[in-house]
């Protein structure tokens, strides 16, 4: 049977927007959409019509003010535009909230600017260069899907790229003040349709409120339908009325009755978290949480990045699928974060390179596949691109008889230092010890460590268990399938001169640009395996890999005095976790015998599903099971993580969270009458 449809809109880029640029009122020039013939903003009085239209009449002063919220306020808006709206609510933020307050921005788009464009509308407002240009350093690819940035310590904005009500029936978070924005219904109808009002009701917070630069008939009767209130207020300058208003009572979301499973568990305190392993997932998932105020404690029995992230360098690529599914959305998803991440938290790049990622195409069944992954996945070839041969070897600097896929975004990075660095994070008190056992207490969680620190106890608020295939060594994680596979990287040591890939170029495996005179590549992949010892087979078969990658590459090293024998490679072995569907696990952590009990019925007839919410262990999570594609996913699963944790929107698509939840085997197993 082919597999079926995915339902979810294509994965591809979206065209940018088509700007003209015309003469305000007071003659300046300002952004002019020719797709709509509407204005985004008058460069005359912009600034002020924003100020009026959206912040005041959500009352966002006085609102931001009053924030003592452990959590983010949430404003979500549709239509980014020139992000001139966002920009200014950040801008009152800083004026008006207290130091320890945080606010998270979500804003929908579907013809995102180019960036040419985006910087000549920005530069209207001088007093909002500095944000702005933290935007601009971190504008995404126009790509379909959720794009987090941090704009600063204390301020996320989610991009979600897509239409309004399709990226809003997707996303997973709630929103306190709506800035409903878009071109004029006259001009936009398509959007303002009652499915986006209901889209908004079903993502709002009890007394959420919004606002909007127009009275049209078709706006009041879809928000009232949709449950707003709604009344009339002064509009700005010319326009007489606007409407502002609220919903005491939000409908209840209807998104995962046919998976109640997934319904994630209500938010509880996280002022101290616990994160069991210190590899990359545990790294990340510490910096995030602390980057939010959070006290976290890095647990590991050997120490920051000892296991399979303990790397000196490591790929960051993804393999997507020809045929488009949940776990390459995933994967590219997290691609696009890390790169954005990397670029913040090192743009020196000592810790990693973003030399780029060739894919190449060795055989011709490979190379069908690539060119029905592009006819799939319409993507910005800033993203991925098709190359032929003699581009290839242009871009790796080496001669290759083969083309494939460029990832110009992709490089390599150095795991190892980068754990040691994200377990350094303020706020991150990282030892050395195991933790034997996790018991529920009234507040939270009771570790007994085996006390090589000196306690043989630790309490904390909430935990995070990312400790690869020792992660389902709990009671309470027992149900959670998880493989070892090992696996060895060489290391050969090159003569000065030695001609070397300048982008790392895959095929079965790896090769990398060298570092420290020294070509690594691999990386053998053996499941069922748990010895971390380097072998001298492995070394074999990588050189077979690497001369198969790039031919003859090998009788070019020893030509210019490399010893390419097995025994003079050194390397690295370590045991990586997979799943059984090779997807990471990132969410709550399921109460098995609750989910086996709750969902017994299944057994008999999986369309017959109970309507009870899926129980979890209340303040216990999971990342694991990144294979070797950690560097890839391990950010932005640290950052879906944190964001749950600590009550925020998340920076996926609903559909995506459900497929990286930990139970998600489970259940499978459970229809199967397992
Ligand atoms: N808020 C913006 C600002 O601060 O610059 C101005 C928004 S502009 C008036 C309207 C925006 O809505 C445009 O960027 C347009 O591309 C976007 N838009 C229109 N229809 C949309 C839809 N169905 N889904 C998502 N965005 C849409």
């Amino acid at each position: 049977m082919p597999p079926a449809k995915d339902p979810l809109p294509p994965l591809a880029g979206l065209p940018r927007a088509h700007l003209d640029w015309r003469p305000d009122d007071g003659g300046d020039d300002a952004p002019h959409s020719s797709e709509f013939d509407d204005v985004y903003f008058s460069r005359h009085d912009g600034r002020a019509e924003t100020e009026h239209v959206f912040l005041e009449a959500n009352r966002l002063p006085e609102r931001f003010r009053a924030w003592w919220e452990a959590r983010p306020f949430v404003i979500g808006e549709t239509g980014f535009g020139t992000g001139l709206n966002m920009l200014c609510a950040w801008a009152c933020f800083d004026a008006h909230a207290p130091d320890s307050a945080r606010l998270h921005l979500v804003s929908t788009e579907l013809y995102p600017l180019g960036r040419q464009d985006l910087v000549r509308a920005l530069t209207a407002w001088p007093d909002l260069a500095d944000r702005a240009a933290a935007l601009l350093a971190q504008w995404p690819e126009p790509v379909r899907g959720v794009h987090r940035l941090w704009l600063d310590d204390r301020v996320i904005l989610d991009l979600h790229f897509g239409d309004t009500t399709e990226r809003l029936e997707r996303l997973d978070g709630a929103v306190d003040a709506w800035f409903l924005d878009g071109f004029a219904p006259s001009k936009n109808p398509e959007m303002w349709q009652p499915e986006l009002f209901a889209a908004m009701a079903a993502r709002s917070r009890p007394g959420a409120t919004f606002a909007t630069f127009t009275c049209a008939g078709v706006v009041k009767r879809g928000l009232k339908a949709a449950g707003f209130a709604w009344r009339k207020v002064p509009g700005f300058g010319r326009k007489r009325e606007m409407l502002a208003g609220e919903i005491a009572t939000p409908p209840a979301d209807q998104r995962r009755r046919s998976t109640p499973w997934f319904t994630p568990p209500a938010a509880r305190p996280a002022r101290r978290v616990a994160v069991i392993g210190a590899g990359l997932a545990g790294c990340t998932v510490a910096a995030a949480l602390a980057r939010r105020g959070v006290a976290v404690t890095l647990i590991d029995r050997e120490g920051p990045g000892a296991g399979a992230s303990g790397n000196a360098l490591g790929a960051l690529y993804v393999k997507l699928a020809a045929e488009t599914n949940r776990q390459s959305r995933s994967y590219l998803a997290g691609l696009l974060y890390t790169r954005r991440w990397l670029e913040a938290l090192d743009p020196d790049h000592e810790l990693w390179s973003p030399c780029g990622v060739l894919q190449l195409a060795t055989a011709e069944r490979e190379a069908r596949r690539q060119t029905r992954f592009l006819a799939n996945h319409p993507l910005p070839a800033s993203v991925v691109r098709q190359v032929d041969a003699a581009e290839a070897s242009r871009l790796a600097g080496l001669a290759l008889p083969h083309g494939g896929l460029d990832y110009p975004l992709a490089g390599w990075v150095r795991p190892a230092a980068l754990c040691d660095h994200l377990a350094a994070s303020d706020g991150v008190s990282a030892y050395r010890d195991e933790v034997q056992e996790l018991a529920p207490t009234p507040d939270g969680w009771r570790l007994t460590l085996a006390g090589e620190h000196g306690d043989t106890a630790f309490e904390a608020d909430q935990v995070v268990i990312a400790a690869a295939t020792a992660s389902n060594g709990f009671a309470q994680t027992t149900a959670l399938p998880l493989q070892p596979v090992r696996g060895q990287i060489s290391r050969l040591a090159l003569p000065d001169g030695t001609p070397a890939p300048r982008r790392v170029v895959c095929a079965g495996g790896y090769a990398m640009p060298p570092r420290d005179g020294a070509l690594t590549f691999g990386a053998s992949f053996t499941p069922n395996d748990t010895d971390a010892t380097t072998r001298e087979a492995d070394h074999v078969a990588n050189l077979e890999e690497l001369e198969r990658t790039l031919p003859g590459y090998l009788a070019a090293l020893v030509e210019a005095g490399a010893d390419v024998s097995p025994g003079a490679l050194d390397g690295r072995a370590a045991v990586r976790a997979a799943s059984p569907d090779k997807s990471p696990y990132a969410g709550p952590v399921p109460d098995a015998d609750a989910w086996r009990r709750d969902y017994a019925a299944l057994a008999k007839d999986a369309t017959r599903v109970p309507d009870l919410p899926g129980r979890h262990h209340a303040g216990l999570w999971i990342s694991a099971a990144h294979g070797s594609r950690g560097l890839a996913s391990a950010p932005l699963t640290a950052e879906l993580l944190a964001s749950r944790i600590c009550d925020e929107p998340l920076p996926l698509e609903a559909p995506l969270v459900d497929h990286l939840h930990p139970g998600r085997r489970l259940i499978r197993d459970l229809m199967r009458g397992g």
